[in-house]
């Protein structure tokens, strides 16, 4: 560990700040973040268990297996059952429910073939290695994911590599933050904004935060300190009654983001409405391959559709990614849903709030 990073995780520096929470707290403070990992690193280095009572954390929509709507689970199942496909996924997906609570991993053991990889570049190699099939890489994440994807399908193309696919279903964040602050039952004062996606994006798509809607929102790292500093920077905005969207982060992330990231996201994809686990469509919410790079859209190439599903029953992780109700307030929580038998993707994701709240005994 480096000087800074035991800086970030010092603990006397950590206890100063929380007894300047402490003091400085006038009311209740409701924040939310929009990362999965932010979600983890709350709840694993015992951050929120130093919070007052006064101050309320909530998990947003900002894990990507959470988000990943089960009719998208419908499209994979079915690419799975095609005899000339191969599927290349990321592992966080294989288990991630979908229609009758299926999931790619009951597709594998019965013969599917299914490919866990580590990159998309894997994926790549896997289709040059079998020229007479077909492999669909299942596209999912945000902007921090999306980048490396569009370099992945401009790689294929210039290797001329004609059988690589990729099934886009990555979204973007700030549209679905405006959907949460456009809702008038979310009780949020702040948001905790995801450093990673940010490093990509910058800070301009989040300035309708506090510009149009008053609320305060700080680009945060990773470590205790950022998230404890990120708390105190919205209460003392609030106590001067200021509403900023600042950089808590600026180690890592520029106020303008990524421009190359950007500029190859944007070459490669364009936004189009995306479904929402339990939030259903949201507009200009997802990225589409751009036509001139149809020939690696699976969707074009293989004519995929997304079949009408019932959600889950019983499973609330739409409202647990609105923030309108806490993971133990799902009537399922623990009781028949945990992580050995998960009933929604907030359970089964390492990053989802289900899964945190029962891992941490919350
Ligand atoms: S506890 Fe399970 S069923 Fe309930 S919201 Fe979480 S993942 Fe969904």
């Amino acid at each position: 560990m480096n000087s800074l990073e035991q800086k970030l995780k010092d603990p006397k520096l950590c206890r100063s700040i929380v007894g300047r929470i402490n003091e400085e707290l006038d009311g209740e403070l409701r924040f939310m973040e929009v990362c999965g990992t932010h979600t983890v690193s709350i709840f694993q280095s015992g951050v929120r268990s130093l919070l007052p009572d006064g101050i309320i954390h909530l998990s947003g929509p900002g894990c990507p297996v959470c988000v990943t709507h089960e009719r998208e689970v419908a499209a994979f199942l079915d690419l799975a059952e095609r005899k000339d496909v191969i599927v290349a996924t990321f592992g966080d997906l294989m288990r991630v429910p979908g229609p009758n609570k299926r999931n790619l991993k009951a597709a594998q053991a019965e013969g599917a073939r299914i490919k866990v990889v580590y990159s998309p570049f894997d994926a790549v190699n896997l289709a040059k290695e079998h020229p007479g099939d077909k492999v669909v890489f299942l596209g999912v994440g945000f902007e921090t994911t999306a980048p490396t994807i569009a370099a992945t399908i401009k790689i294929a193309q210039e290797a001329g590599v004609n059988n690589f696919l990729v099934l886009s279903f990555h979204k973007l964040v700030p549209p679905v933050m405006k959907v949460l602050v456009e809702d008038p039952e979310l009780a949020v004062n702040a948001f905790m904004l995801p450093g990673h996606v940010c490093m990509v994006s910058g800070l301009e798509p989040y300035r309708f935060l506090a510009d149009k809607h008053g609320i305060p929102a700080v680009v945060t790292g990773f470590e205790p300190v950022d998230i404890l500093r990120s708390i105190l920077t919205f209460i003392r905005m609030r106590n001067k009654g200021e509403a900023a969207v600042t950089n808590g982060y600026v180690r890592a992330v520029a106020d303008g983001g990524n421009p190359k990231a950007q500029a190859i996201m944007n070459e490669v994809f364009e936004p189009c409405d995306a479904l929402f686990r339990g939030m259903g469509s949201i507009p200009a919410a997802g990225l589409g391959i751009r036509e001139a790079y149809g020939d690696f859209d699976a969707i074009r190439a293989l004519g995929l559709t997304l079949p009408d599903v019932p959600p889950l029953a019983g499973c609330k992780c739409g409202d647990v990614l609105r923030g309108k109700i806490r993971p133990d307030e799902c009537p399922l929580f623990k009781k028949v849903c945990t992580p050995a038998n998960p009933v929604g993707p907030c359970m089964v994701s390492t990053e989802g709030s289900c899964a945190a709240y029962y891992k941490y005994q919350i």
